[in-house]
């Protein structure tokens, strides 16, 4: 640790609230690597819907003061004591956790894993946290196989555009809603094959769209990260014995649900969480290998919508609750 700087760069919050909870310092301390930590050096961070979040409080930080984000990319700088995975100073890695918006992050070795020379940092940082959640999505919340009709909500975010990118590529057919023409002609051009606005007054006829396009019975899933505006729309959209996938709150948490609502169509309903599906080592891995096979093969796109200094972090948070975005922001301290 001796050739690393005392401070460093970051962005907590002392509370949670709006926009203006957020602070861009510049004298944090440079943690030190726990038991199973790796020191990384932070090159690009991803921003990720779920920073907001811990940000307002939808879900509780912890403890104050609070470094927000949960994924970046960089160099191993050291090591902490204990198992680390063989890994390495001077590393290029990715990874995901916790304490993100800061030059430097202390990681789990367990959730850090190295970059493959075919692809860059910035890329890495782009993909891993929202091209995870996609895949373990169409993988293991629901199995997706070919032909099968698949609503996607938000097609145009980052999770969205991996969804359709997906999708597509094991040969699904997805219906893609999204608030704009710009944004549903952008989920198209990543393999959305219907585009349709939300449902807005109309649920009724938003439904009956969405089933008879998918041939009269419904989807077999919908992936849902939209929530409280879209939930009920989306439940009637399912076929029988298919599956409601509901994993985001971007519009609000989803209200509870009376479990008999899934009876008439012998619906399963999931709520998921990327992390349930990453619990051990081998299943990140092999999930992340998975994705890097897809970007390198299929040539996905990893959809950078903009890199920010660290220090613009309120126009970022700003960008992304404001419906302005597409595809990932990321940034850079
Ligand atoms: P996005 O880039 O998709 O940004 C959110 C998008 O949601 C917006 O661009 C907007 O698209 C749409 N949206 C719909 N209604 C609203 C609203 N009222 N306010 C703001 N946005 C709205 O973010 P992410 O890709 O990071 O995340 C997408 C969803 O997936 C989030 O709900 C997130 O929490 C969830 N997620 C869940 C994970 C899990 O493990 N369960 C992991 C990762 C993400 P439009 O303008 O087209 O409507």
């Amino acid at each position: 640790m001796a050739s690393l700087p005392k401070t460093m760069k970051g962005v907590i919050i002392e509370k949670t609230g709006g926009i203006e909870v957020l602070q861009y310092k510049t004298d944090l301390p440079v943690p030190e690597p726990q038991e199973g930590e790796v020191l990384v050096k932070n090159e690009f961070i991803g921003i990720n819907y779920i920073d907001t979040y811990f940000r307002t409080g939808l879900y509780p930080p912890p403890s104050f003061p609070y470094i927000l984000g949960r994924e970046g990319s960089g160099t191993i700088t050291a090591i902490g004591p204990g198992s680390t995975y063989n890994l390495q100073p001077g590393t290029p890695v990715v990874w995901m956790g916790t304490s993100a918006y800061a030059e430097y992050t202390a990681v789990s070795a367990s959730s850090c894993i190295p970059v493959p020379g075919s692809i860059s940092l910035r890329d890495a940082a782009a993909a891993i946290l929202q091209g995870l959640t996609a895949l373990t999505l169409i993988r293991e919340a629901h199995r997706v196989r070919r032909g099968d009709w698949v609503l996607v909500h938000a097609a145009a975010g980052g999770v969205g555009l991996w969804l359709c990118q997906l999708l597509r590529a094991v040969g699904a057919r997805t219906i893609a809603t999204a608030s704009t023409e710009a944004k549903r002609e952008l989920a198209a051009r990543h393999g959305a094959e219907v585009l349709m606005e939300y449902h807005g007054e109309d649920s009724e006829a938003f439904v009956r769209k969405v089933v008879d396009t998918a041939g009269g019975e419904g989807v077999e899933v919908v992936f849902d990260g939209v929530g409280k505006t879209t939930f009920d729309a989306s439940l009637a959209c399912v076929k029988r014995k298919g599956t409601m996938v509901s994993f985001g709150n971007a519009s609000g948490a989803v209200p509870p649900v009376a479990i008999a609502r899934l009876a008439p169509n012998n619906l399963r309903l999931m709520r998921t969480h990327l992390f349930g599906y990453l619990t051990t080592r081998e299943e990140l891995e092999t999930y992340a290998n998975e994705l890097w096979d897809f970007m390198t093969k299929d040539k996905m796109d990893v959809n950078i919508h903009k890199i920010y200094p660290l220090e613009d972090i309120v126009q970022a948070h700003q960008d992304i609750e404001g419906r302005k975005t597409t595809g990932k922001l990321l940034l850079q301290p």
